[in-house]
């Protein structure tokens, strides 16, 4: 049997499941009717074993060197002695309420006040104080909280949902992989998974048959294939051989790819093939060089705008990308401005509801309207532009009246910063993605504005074919080799490579990644790919595998 999600990082583990319950909520009505004095006595005696219980976990971890899970355990100690809450937690007491539900009203003021302070550092925060309140809870009601820390074999853990910090403090060799029903690839828990490369599927059909059988204390043996998007259970013994023998290949093939790491990109005929790699967050440019990609090709700012009830402000955003900057030690760093809108929201920008939302405002659309956000984001990308080498690249663009209306806001950013003192690369190079099929069709107008293309096949196939990419009920008709895309992709390569002057065309969509689609994208005149980091290596390996004989004939096979 077989659960589908979404693959939030590559890779396979076999293990039993180990099913996490989400902690229950104190009824926050609860009144009571112990002497308040006496439940101010136990709030004492709990906090001090908690905040021990924080403080050695962290030590543990200082230990093995996890100095920023350590921290974060530090962070919690503080916040649970922290007079504020502390204070609340006595005044809900005197007011009749039971220990539980004061400690949760006085958790809930805390997160409430930290959400209108509006930093985005502290309300990063919030999460943390919920899961330390509930700590709390537990530990008052004497039940032990669902909790990893205790783990002592190695285990694929499932939840509906799981705190970021749970994770923390599970012992880092026993979990394999994550499978969570919740959670989207923005969520904290996936971030912090994809950081430590933990195969991980979120968004998952229901588990509640792995969570029936882990309570009757028979965990399924499950394989997690987060390549796939699969996590298999009730094997027979010759699935679950067949999937032995695919994790023993796949860990053999992954380690044999490192040879790659380290060598130039290119075809075993010499052909320099410039591969990048894609991300969503600065931390991710660390994978990038080590998988050897050139440069980050598509960093995905709109991540940074997710999960937040404020916009990220100048500052924050800057302090990203020259971290990504930094990190990418003096190679590219290809930034997108954000492109939320369709299935990328966030509750910092509240777009309304929208009948055809991929068709809708979206992307360059929303910073057009709302010309602050872009003013905001370029200024903080053009600053990192200090740091080492940044393109910028604009996202939906489907006229040219909006990348003209775009390059006019980043020149008034620029003679902003220039008045103000602050440096930025002065020849910052300017790209737009080729997914919408207007831009391919009059490709060879657009590029006599901008230095370079980065085709965006996701969105290129969608638009080309009619065929919503996130609809599973026409998946069969999603076709990125379809010949129309593939004309498309032909039109803007050879636009940029007739333009001259150093002028490129790439693509950063999936199919930069799919070895049926690499000998032929690759045929087409595509010299600049940029893929998830996962597949940096593989794809380095397939590259420097093709002749110029079989690119041709790639492409002499699709009469296009
Ligand atoms: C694309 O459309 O191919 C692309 C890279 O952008 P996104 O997947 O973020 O829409
Ligand atoms: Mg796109």
């Amino acid at each position: 049997m077989q659960i589908k999600g979404i693959g939030v990082c590559g890779g396979m583990a076999i293990a039993p499941i180990h099913y996490v319950e989400s902690p229950c909520p104190a009824d926050i009505n609860e009144h009571t009717d112990r002497e308040p004095a006496q439940l101010k006595a136990r709030l004492d005696e709990l906090t001090a074993a908690l905040q021990q219980e924080f403080l050695s976990r962290a030590a543990l971890l200082r230990q093995r060197e996890q100095t920023q899970d350590a921290e974060m355990l530090e962070m919690q100690a503080v916040m649970l002695c922290d007079v504020t809450f502390q204070n609340g937690v006595c005044r809900y007491l005197d007011q009749g309420y039971s220990l539980a539900a004061s400690i949760t009203r006085s958790s809930n003021d805390q997160q409430q006040g930290i959400l209108e302070t509006e930093d985005p550092y502290l309300m990063e925060r919030v999460a943390d104080v919920a899961d330390m309140a509930s700590r709390l809870v537990y530990a008052c009601w004497e039940i032990p909280y669902p909790d990893l820390s205790q783990l002592d074999h190695p285990v694929v853990v499932a939840a509906e949902d799981l705190q970021p910090s749970m994770l923390v403090s599970a012992p880092e060799e026993f979990i394999q992989g994550l499978v969570l029903e919740h959670g989207s690839r923005t969520s904290h828990i996936a971030i912090l998974a994809a950081g430590r490369e933990l195969p991980t599927l979120v968004g998952c059909e229901d588990l509640s048959a792995l969570h029936a059988s882990f309570r009757a204390g028979k965990p399924e043996l499950v394989c997690l294939d987060a390549d796939q998007g699969t996590l298999s259970f009730a094997m027979t013994d010759q699935e679950l051989q067949q999937a032995r023998q695919k994790l023993e290949a796949w860990q053999q093939e992954r380690q044999a790819l490192f040879v790659y790491r380290d060598q130039i990109c290119a075809t075993a005929d010499g052909e320099r093939v410039y591969l990048y790699g894609n991300i969503m967050e600065a931390a991710a440019a660390e994978r990038v060089r080590e998988y050897g990609g050139d440069g980050v090709g598509l960093f995905r700012t709109e991540f940074l705008y997710m999960n937040r009830s404020t916009l990220p402000s100048e500052e924050e955003q800057f302090a990203h990308y020259r971290a990504a900057v930094r990190k990418m030690g003096g190679k590219d760093v290809t930034i997108r401005t954000m492109d939320i809108g369709a299935d990328k929201q966030t509750p910092a920008l509240d777009l309304g509801r929208e009948e055809n939302p991929f068709l809708g405002f979206r992307a360059i659309r929303v910073c057009l309207a709302k010309p602050d956000i872009l003013r905001t984001q370029l200024r903080a990308i053009l600053r990192a532009s200090a740091f080492g080498p940044v393109k910028i690249l604009f996202p939906m663009i489907s006229r040219m009246s909006e990348l003209d209306q775009a390059l006019a806001i980043l020149e008034d950013c620029k003679a902003q910063l220039r008045q103000e003192g602050k440096s930025f690369d002065e020849s910052i190079r300017i790209g737009i993605m080729v997914e919408i099929p207007s831009v391919a069709i009059l490709a060879s107008q657009f590029i006599q504005k901008v230095d370079f293309f980065s085709i965006g096949s996701n969105d290129l196939t969608q638009y080309t074919l009619a065929v919503d990419r996130m609809n599973e009920k026409i998946d069969y008709l999603y076709d990125g080799l379809d010949p129309a895309v593939l004309t498309l992709i032909r039109a803007s390569v050879r636009a940029a490579d007739q333009a001259g002057g150093g002028k490129t065309c790439g693509l950063c969509g999936e199919l930069g990644s799919d070895p049926k689609a690499v000998p032929i994208l690759l045929g087409l005149g595509l010299r600049h790919l940029s893929v998830n980091p996962s597949a940096l290596l593989q794809t380095k390996r397939l590259i420097s595998q093709l002749h110029r004989s079989d690119l041709e004939r790639a492409v002499a096979q699709l009469n296009l």
